[in-house]
């Protein structure tokens, strides 16, 4: 296949990718959205291997990587359970910034191979790309391990503030610019280490001080990065492809968290720089105040619902854990029969990835127009007769509109407290992932229904009866 023919192809399955982009901007269109995708991803994987064929020793090393990654990774994601995806997604991101460090190291060595000038004697637009291809990648790696150890609960939530970080990652990236100047200048494989070396370092101070609530940001972050890392690997090695693909992932998932620090009423730039939210210590938890929780049964829940005019449903992790999607769409079809009006409030954080709701909703076939997001439907708790928490914590607690000591201070929350009644579905009055005591369990109109979500929840269409 011809380098023209193959540029087209790749351009081709660039814009497939855009358009599924596009599809999965919107429920209605993310099916079609996922099938443009694979379509784009098809082609392109297809026109690498036939520019492949005329070296048989590089086709059989593109086919022996593919059948080793691959059959991992079919294997890691076929094991993996739905709520540990977040975790699953942040490895990945791992293994993208250390794909660019090596395609780097390799040019570095024998930059012939790439066609980029001889040892010594590199291009310097390539030299340029390499080095902050290297810089990015590094930064991914190691980010990209320290949020998967958080996320999966090897290393604790908390943020771990070290003191003058800002000062140290200011000193870093200032060190780091002048070590790709000198790169570019001398060549040096010396240097080429310490940028990857120093860039190892930041990754990890960048992601140590994130902790809590805040998570979310980080793990679109990385996806940004990863994308970047991607789109520089595609400069060191000319594939249009990559380029196109990892500057789509790089610029979405920008724009992602982008998002997502205005949802949670956080500053992008202080994210970027590292280090935001629980500076202060957990509120509320061991303040030795005797409280008391009002708890209900399945019967109380049922008896209250179906008296009830108007019910809006909070989903939140814990409803992915114990996927009481289905029986939980069971219940609301059993309140509309009874006249009851449902809606669905989505919290942008709720569960463990973006969209996490809106995905476990959509396949238990709940209506995209009963599904509504915090902004749109927030002011209507005061009007709700019940709002149905179901294994959601953080994305309720009062303490982010209340308590300026609370690491979760400002990030906007759904209203729960303003509904006549909250019934509020888990196991225990343990906190969620910010690891914060909410004191909506304690509050007058709230009653607890402590229990698994799908058990509950089926209980309680029991109790509704025929
Ligand atoms: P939370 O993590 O705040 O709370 C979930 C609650 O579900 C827990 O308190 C737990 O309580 C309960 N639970 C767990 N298993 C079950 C079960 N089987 N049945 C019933 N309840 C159960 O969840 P939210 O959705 O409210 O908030 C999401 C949090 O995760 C936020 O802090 C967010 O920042 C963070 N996060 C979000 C990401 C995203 O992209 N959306 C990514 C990373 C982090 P109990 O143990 O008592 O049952």
């Amino acid at each position: 296949m011809s380098e023209n023919v193959a540029s087209f192809l790749y351009l081709v399955s660039g814009v497939l990718f855009i358009m599924a982009l596009r599809g999965l901007s919107h429920p209605t269109t993310s099916r079609q959205g996922n099938f443009y995708g694979m379509i784009g991803m098809t082609i392109a994987v297809v026109t690498t291997l036939a520019l492949a064929i005329p070296s048989p020793a590089g086709f059989a090393m593109i086919l022996g990587g593919l059948a080793i990654g691959g059959g991992i990774g079919a294997v890691t994601a076929r094991r993996i359970a739905m709520t540990s995806m977040p975790q699953l997604v942040a490895a990945f991101h791992s293994l993208v910034g250390l794909a660019a460090v090596l395609v780097a190291a390799a040019a570095v060595y024998a930059p012939e191979s790439f066609g980029i000038g001889t040892v010594g004697a590199i291009h310097t637009q390539a030299i340029i790309e390499m080095a902050l291809g290297v810089a990015i990648g590094a930064v991914t790696f190691t980010g990209s391990i320290i949020a998967f150890l958080k996320l999966d609960g090897r290393m604790s939530g908390k943020p771990i503030m070290l003191p003058f970080r800002h000062i140290i990652n200011i000193a870093l990236a200032v060190a780091l610019v002048v070590l790709v100047v000198l790169m570019v200048t001398t060549q040096s494989n010396t240097v080429f280490w310490l940028i990857v070396i120093l860039s190892l370092v930041l990754g990890v101070l960048l992601i140590i001080p994130i902790g809590g609530a805040d998570m979310p940001v980080v793990v679109s972050m990385l996806n940004s990065y990863s994308g970047w890392a991607a789109a520089a690997l595609g400069f060191t090695l000319g594939n249009l492809a990559l380029i196109i693909t990892g500057a789509l992932v790089g610029s979405s998932g920008a724009i992602l968290s982008y998002i997502m620090c205005k949802g949670m009423n956080r500053s992008f730039i202080s994210v970027i720089l590292g280090g935001f939210g629980g500076e202060t210590a957990a509120a509320g938890a061991d303040d030795g105040i005797q409280r008391t929780v009002k708890t209900g049964a399945a019967d109380d829940a049922a008896y209250l619902m179906m008296n009830a005019q108007k019910v809006i449903i909070v989903p939140g992790y814990g409803m992915a854990v114990a996927q009481a999607q289905h029986a939980l769409r069971e219940l609301a079809d059993k309140l509309k029969a009874n006249g009851v009006e449902v809606k669905y409030a989505i919290h942008p954080v709720a569960g463990r990835m973006p969209g996490h709701m809106n995905v476990l909703l959509a396949e238990a076939n709940v209506p995209y127009d009963e599904v509504f997001e915090l902004e749109d439907i927030n002011s209507e708790f005061a009007q709700a007769d019940v709002a149905y928490v179901i294994g959601a914590n953080d994305v309720t607690n009062p303490s982010a509109r209340d308590d300026k000591t609370s690491p979760i201070y400002g990030m906007p929350i759904l209203d729960v407290d303003k509904a006549r009644t909250c019934l509020f579905v888990k196991r225990s009055l343990g906190s969620g992932y910010a690891g914060i005591d909410n004191t909506l369990f304690y509050k007058d109109g709230t009653m607890m229904l402590l229990g698994d979500a799908k058990k509950m929840t089926e209980e309680i269409v029991k109790a509704m009866g025929h």
